[in-house]
């Protein structure tokens, strides 16, 4: 059977993912994800390398942006098929979608007024990469599809979508194609979740694939233990408290904001911390909270017991959430003992920054970090000990304690990502390693060649490779 895949985003680099895929006659993309390396943005603003109409179908595998942030642009340019995704990812990407819409315009707004004020050009148009009118457009083009339920996305092709853990309603596909009395079986991971974390069941894993399509962002390393994670979020919690300060969080929206407040209601219930008030100062937070509180059939079974027992851990006593301004600016009165969770995860805007404004400068405060924090972010100054930093234009002293949480990944590590691909009963006729650095998805890919024995390849962005 003739299958090409061509590989559009996360090839060598961890945005951008999409992956367009020509089986069996049928002609369809596997997520189609916003590039957010300051580096590669300018592929955003690139026209889709094939015509949008000729795509059967569009497979999500999951609502992070860099997976669905290019779909309203894909829909404006003539896409014309369904979007398929689990349930739960249709709810969150709509958030998401919304919100970068917003985000794309007020940006846009910003940009126009700056270079008129400078009288000069940037590089990408004034204008927003799409409106909140094509996101809500692109919105009706989303077919949900339940785990585990087989649709037909073309004739002779069908997908699947299994969980992988990850965030709420993330999924690895497995698509199965049929032609002239051939079958070929396509995996795609998706981004790999992890075992044994709070609130979502273990990833599902796949028994069998003749190709596969792996991520590997942490592929060359092993994370610190979850434990270690829960006893460092505890003694910050108990020591800041009894110095008189907060614990200011930035905290991405989708998956770690409940991931924490799930700890924070389980250290309480234990004694090992004392019942401090908590604030979720996050709109986009809030409803993925909600979000997830309407889906307790993806629960895992101590989330299930716990909900069961009247302790959820989005009812904890002493929890706010803030959506409002109003909400969120009458949080600046509260002084001490309380834990502050806002976005965004490595401060680069959001409400976070009039946060970090008025703790940064506090001795009696903690900032304590618990994602991954990019070069170039104010997230990353502060993690590295940059004194003072400026937020809002202005300099800002650092006299708070940093801390800093590295168990609290979302992503699976190189032996959780061994572990998903040992699933498979024989290795398949290749393996792609994709959504790593450079270094990374090569070092993963000699790993998975000497230990699975796979044929492994680390395709480049726009390589095309037919498959038979
Ligand atoms: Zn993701």
């Amino acid at each position: 059977m003739d299958i090409a895949i061509r590989f559009l985003g996360a090839a060598q680099n961890v945005t951008g993912s999409r992956h367009l895929v020509d089986a069996a006659g049928a002609r369809f993309l596997v997520d189609c994800g916003l590039y957010q390396e300051r580096a590669l943005r300018a592929r955003n603003w690139d026209p889709f390398p094939v015509p949008p109409k000729t795509l059967d179908a569009v497979l999500l595998t999951h609502a992070h942006l860099d997976h669905c942030g290019l779909l309203p642009k894909l829909c404006r340019e003539g896409f014309r098929g369904k979007v398929y995704c689990t349930p739960t990812t249709a709810e969150v990407a709509r958030i998401v979608l919304l919100d970068s819409a917003g985000l794309q315009e007020e940006d846009a707004r910003y940009k126009q007024k700056r270079h008129a004020r400078e009288g000069r050009r940037g590089p990408y148009p004034e204008a927003p990469l799409y409106t909140t009118a094509e996101a809500r457009a692109c919105l009706g083009h989303f077919t949900p599809v339940r785990y585990g339920q087989p649709v037909c996305i073309a004739d002779g092709v069908t997908a699947v979508f299994r969980n992988v853990g990850h965030i709420l309603g993330a999924a690895w596909i497995a698509v199965t194609a049929e032609a002239a009395g051939e079958v070929r079986t396509i995996v795609f991971s998706g981004d790999v979740g992890r075992w044994d974390v709070p609130i979502l069941k273990d990833p599902a894993l796949p028994d069998r694939a003749d190709y596969v399509l792996v991520e590997s962002t942490y592929g060359d390393r092993a994370h610190p233990s979850q434990r270690e994670g829960r006893d460092l979020l505890a003694e910050v919690v108990s020591a800041t408290a009894r110095a008189g300060g907060n614990v200011v969080i930035p905290s991405f929206a989708i998956g770690r904001t409940q991931d924490l407040l799930y700890h924070l209601s389980g250290l309480a219930d234990e004694g090992r911390i004392p019942r401090a008030a908590t604030y979720v100062d996050s709109p986009m937070a809030i409803s993925v909270t909600e979000v997830l509180e309407r889906h307790p059939e993806i629960y895992d079974q101590e989330m299930r017991d716990r909900v069961r027992r009247d302790r959820s851990p989005f009812d904890m006593p002493g929890l706010h959430f803030a959506r409002s301004t109003a909400e969120s600016k009458a949080i600046n009165s509260v002084r001490s003992g309380a834990v502050l969770l806002a976005g965004s995860g490595m401060c680069t805007g959001g409400r976070i920054k009039h946060h970090l404004a008025q703790h940064l400068p506090r001795p009696e405060s903690t900032i304590l970090f618990v994602g991954y924090q990019a070069a170039g972010t104010l997230g990353r100054e502060i993690v590295e000990g940059a004194n003072p930093v400026r937020i809002h234009g202005c300099r800002c002293p650092v006299r708070a304690r940093i801390a800093q949480i590295g168990g609290f990944s979302a992503h699976a590590d190189r032996d959780e990502l061994l572990r998903w691909l040992s699933g498979l009963g024989a290795p398949p006729r290749r393996t792609f390693v994709v959504h790593g650095e450079p270094e990374t998805a090569r070092a993963f890919a000699d790993l998975v060649a000497k230990r699975l024995a796979h044929r492994v390849t680390v395709p480049q962005y726009g390589e095309r490779i037919a498959l038979d």
